[in-house]
């Protein structure tokens, strides 16, 4: 069996610019993966068969499976006869704003190409992703970068300054399709990417802190209020700057000091189940 990490990203910046002809929305956003990660087991099988096995009923087992679509397309795309059974062990919450499909899918692209002796490059196995999800380009590299076009064309940058990520998901799962359908593009507020780039660049937490920006949060706060309360509950607690990952509901706090993590992380404890205290990955590889 190899074992492959897929771990979560969350947006230091999303924002949308227009909408194209063909209907995607022209993004620019900045993500960083961070330690929060599902294990993809991947074990050939002599049959020809694609199997997805996961304890997590919510994930689905079958072709909807983004980890599933991965290996379909590159058994179809080099003619491989063998099959494999995938083992997801599910860490990442699911429709929660962090990708978590993106990166089973990216993690399978990675694993079946040394699994089946591929020898494709990064660059490939990010554009085999494109054909899977916008977010998987992204996950195949992993670290750090500025994702445009429909969120597949990546540019990599350097690691973040270092700190404390708190992540706090309500119980509610939140469709992409839905907030993005939701979104009104006249009078938005855009972040300011520039600013987040230089931030990350000259490793300066204070302006991180100050960048961040997402234009879905105004969108998915209108659908469930309850992440506005999580959102502010964050700062009373004592993060440095609040945001909501993605299209949400996940709301990430940054920290950097230690003894407030805990602070947050227990205030948080008290009304949502799902909190988790995660360190940035940086531009470190995440298959290390
Ligand atoms: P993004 O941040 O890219 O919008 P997300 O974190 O909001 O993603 P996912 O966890 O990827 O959302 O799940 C979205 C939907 O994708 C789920 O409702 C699920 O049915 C489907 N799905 C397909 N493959 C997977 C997978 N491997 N793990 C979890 N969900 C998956």
């Amino acid at each position: 069996m190899l074992y492959v990490k897929a771990p979560a990203k969350i947006n230091l910046t999303l924002d949308v610019l227009y909408k194209r002809p063909d209907h995607y929305h022209e993004v620019e956003m900045i993500m960083t993966t961070v330690d929060l990660a599902d294990r993809i087991g991947l074990e050939p099988r002599k049959d020809g068969l694609i199997k997805i096995i996961s304890a997590d009923r919510f994930v689905p087992d079958d072709e909807r499976n983004f980890a599933y679509q991965a290996a379909k397309l590159l058994k179809d795309t080099y003619g491989i006869d063998e099959g494999v059974s995938i083992t997801i062990e599910k860490e990442i919450p699911i429709a929660a704003g962090l990708a978590g499909g993106s990166s089973d899918a990216a993690a399978t692209l990675r694993g079946l190409n040394e699994l089946w002796e591929l020898n494709l490059s990064v660059d490939e196995l990010a554009e085999h992703g494109a054909k899977i999800g916008s977010d998987v380009p992204f996950c195949v590299y992993g670290g750090t970068a500025l994702a445009t076009g429909r969120g597949e064309k990546i540019q990599k940058l350097p690691a973040p300054p270092t700190c404390w990520v708190v992540l706090a998901k309500p119980k509610i799962g939140v469709s992409t399709a839905d907030v993005y359908g939701g979104l009104k593009l006249e009078g938005i507020e855009h972040p300011n990417t520039k600013q987040m780039i230089q931030a990350i660049k000259t490793n300066s937490y204070e302006q991180l802190c100050q960048s961040l920006g997402n234009v879905l949060e105004t969108v998915t706060f209108n659908l469930h209020p309850e992440v506005i309360m999580i959102k502010e509950q964050m700062h009373r607690f004592g993060a440095d700057a609040v945001l909501m990952s993605g299209s949400g509901p996940t709301v990430f706090g940054l920290v950097d000091n230690e003894a407030r993590v805990g602070r947050i992380y227990n205030g948080l404890r008290g009304f949502c189940e799902e909190v988790y205290v995660v360190r940035m990955l940086g531009d470190r590889n995440p298959l290390a």
